[in-house]
């Protein structure tokens, strides 16, 4: 079939075209970044675009917008993009750097937009060459993850038709020009702890007359070190991180209270919820140790669904990158430790999901640097103020990638796992 050759033989013709009309509006996203919820210009930009193409627009949650496609009775498929950019003062010194101070889109979700625009704009055009219902997705407020909950929220589920796969990927400092999949899970689930314990303040020169939650927080901070170190299998992923430590603010008192603040990861929802145990066991009891007069507050918070491949939709999804690509462009990826909302989307709708990650260094600045072992060092990342994507061809690997992963359920080439 003629538009399955335009996709599989690597050349992409038609991709080629879209980058024409995609570079500048990449540059103008970047360019004119919005935070999580306050997408309001970059949304307006994308639901005009989409219904210029026949795309059936809805909007959910404030700034999210949909695009529906509807092209016959086959399978339907659901891609994601997410739109918001970080509170960050960009440094790269682009010409087409942040014109917006103190905001950049330092973790390219900008060229996640684009490039789903693209494969819309390339699906809608070539609508011969496949079967089903395309819903293309952008979503809001990903950094902060309140946007997909705000979509659903907003009757997302109930407000199109019924998909049964989603995609979605990220652009990572690996080689630009490679995608990187995996079964299973591809990104761990996140949890922030506020902890605050309570003491009983006093004259700093008055130690007997305190509770002093400074030695307190010290004790806990230490012991809750063990949780991974002592209570996690050897060989099980999970990090627990005390990113903050806050109590008084001057040398001669001792005060009431301390607050700390947690960061976990895991991918494994069973050793989630031990860790969880584990924390609060350690903070009381060190709580009732030091004599503590009022119990602790836990408050969980920036909740992270863990992101975990349906392996039997990833290896069509693995299968249709081999294609288009070549087997050297396409690898095994280890899951990243970094954390998603997508999943809560598929999850509502009770349907597989793939998730897949896209290189955006050039190879020769890559490849030098893991030659020095320097890769870690000298290649910013994400939500570095100096994370800067190489536009091509990253966002020609990015636009083929959502054209060949729909494809991948609703083409011609629909379920061949034989690359
Ligand atoms: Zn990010
Ligand atoms: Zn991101």
């Amino acid at each position: 079939m003629e538009f399955s050759r335009h996709v599989t033989d690597g050349s992409a013709d038609g991709i080629e075209q879209e980058l024409s009309w995609q570079i500048p509006l990449y540059e103008q996203l970047h360019r004119h970044p919005e935070l999580g919820l306050a997408e309001h210009e970059t949304s307006a930009a994308i639901a005009a675009k989409l219904a210029g193409w026949g795309f059936d627009v809805r909007h959910f949650g404030g700034t999210g917008v949909v695009g529906v496609l509807a092209n016959g009775a086959g399978p339907g498929v659901l891609a994601r993009a997410d739109m918001d950019a970080l509170p960050v003062t960009e440094a790269t010194g682009a010409d087409y750097a942040s014109a917006v101070p103190g905001v950049m889109h330092a973790c390219a979700h900008d060229m996640h937009t684009v490039a789903l625009l693209g494969a819309a704009k390339y699906l809608a055009e070539h609508r011969e060459g496949w079967d089903g219902t395309y819903i293309a997705l952008f979503q809001p407020a990903e950094e902060t993850a309140a946007g997909s909950q705000a979509m659903l929220d907003d009757g997302l589920a109930a407000g199109v038709p019924q998909p049964d796969v989603a995609l979605a990927q990220h652009v990572m400092p690996t080689e630009a020009g490679t995608v990187g999949t995996t079964p299973g899970p591809i990104l761990s689930a996140g949890d922030s702890v506020r902890i605050t314990v309570h003491g009983r303040g006093a004259h700093g020169s008055m130690p007997h007359k305190s509770v002093d939650p400074v030695v307190l927080a010290a004790s806990i901070v230490l012991r809750l070190q063990t949780v991974v170190s002592r209570e996690t299998a050897p060989g099980e992923f999970a990090v627990l991180t005390v990113g903050s430590v806050q109590a008084g603010a001057t040398a001669n008192i001792i005060p009431d209270r301390a607050e700390l603040l947690l960061n976990l990861r895991n991918y494994d929802l069973g050793l989630r919820a031990r860790m969880i145990d584990g924390i609060e066991r350690i903070v009381r009891g060190e709580c009732a140790a030091a004599g503590s007069p009022q119990e602790p507050d836990f408050e969980y918070y920036d909740q992270y669904p863990l992101t975990s491949n349906d392996p039997e939709a990833n290896a069509w999804v693995t299968a249709a990158f081999t294609r288009t690509f070549g087997a050297d462009a396409v690898y095994r990826t280890s899951p990243q430790t970094a954390s998603e909302d997508f999943s809560r989307i598929p999850d509502a709708f009770r349907i597989p999901y793939v998730y897949w990650v896209v290189g955006s260094v050039p190879p020769d600045v890559y490849r030098r640097a893991v030659d020095n072992g320097t890769a870690d060092t000298d290649i910013p990342a994400n939500h570095s103020p100096f994370f800067l994507p190489a536009v091509d061809p990253t966002l020609r690997t990015a636009t083929q990638a959502q054209v060949a992963a729909a494809l991948a359920f609703f083409g011609p080439e629909a379920g061949e796992v034989q690359a």
